[in-house]
């Protein structure tokens, strides 16, 4: 099924029974299109440059080294470099976030659908506030996982999501997971939880088969979602 086609109402009953809806943020909560998350990974191939003295294509390499084989760039910047992660996420996260505006649609779905709302992110408390402000969802949430929360250990490493499910008394046969990284989805997934893959517009056809679901349209998938509920 194409991406920006909502599924029909007898499939969306799966979430029947989720009391739990769990967030990342970056490209999820926000549309890719709008750059703010190439401009925090603009930063960390910069720092990371920086850091390891490596240049251009050499340093861009490097980084994407580190993000696949320890799940961040900051966690390879950390056990090869030494790292302080506290310094390093304050300098990466200080990007313009002026392209994201209130977005009433989602604010409304995420009102709409029953039960708890977190968000669960490899970025920071700080980043995840200026974020929400500006998008106008604040208030929806009941809790943030951050990346020190996790000790520094991202998706899809299984003990940061059992530190997560056990700090808010989240079931995971009673949860649902959001996310743009298919590979963050694979643990959700097998613990037991409903899983939608969040696309941007630009998202290949046909998407491999990692999660339930696949949405380009958030807003109006979660949307679906509580009007199968509540019908
Ligand atoms: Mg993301």
């Amino acid at each position: 099924m194409p991406a920006d086609k909502l599924p029909a109402i007898e499939e969306l009953s799966v979430f029947a029974g989720v009391r739990d809806w769990i967030f990342d943020l970056d490209d999820t909560l926000y549309p890719p299109e709008s750059g703010v998350f190439k401009a925090v990974m603009h930063r960390i191939r910069a720092y990371t440059a920086r850091v390891t003295g490596a240049s251009g294509e050499d340093a861009a390499a490097l980084q994407r080294n580190y993000a696949a084989r320890y799940g961040t760039t900051l966690r390879g910047l950390m056990e090869e470099h030494g790292v302080d992660p506290v310094e390093f996420l304050a300098d990466v996260h200080a990007v313009d976030r002026s392209a994201l505006a209130p977005d009433a649609g989602l604010a409304e779905a995420l009102s709409r659908l029953p039960g708890r709302k977190f968000i669960l992110t490899s970025g920071t408390h700080a980043h995840v506030s200026e974020t929400l402000a500006r998008l106008a969802i604040a208030d929806r949430f009941d809790g943030v996982f951050d990346i020190a929360d996790a000790g520094y250990l991202p998706k899809p490493a299984e003990a940061t999501y059992a530190a997560f499910l056990d700090r808010f008394g989240v079931e995971p046969a009673a949860a649902a997971m959001f996310e743009d990284s298919p590979r963050n989805l694979a643990v959700p997934r097998a613990l037991g939880m409903r899983t939608v893959l969040v696309v941007g517009r630009q998202a290949p056809q046909p998407m491999p088969q990692v999660s339930d679901f696949v949405t380009a349209n958030l807003p109006a998938f979660l949307a679906g979602v509580a009007d199968a509920l509540s019908g």
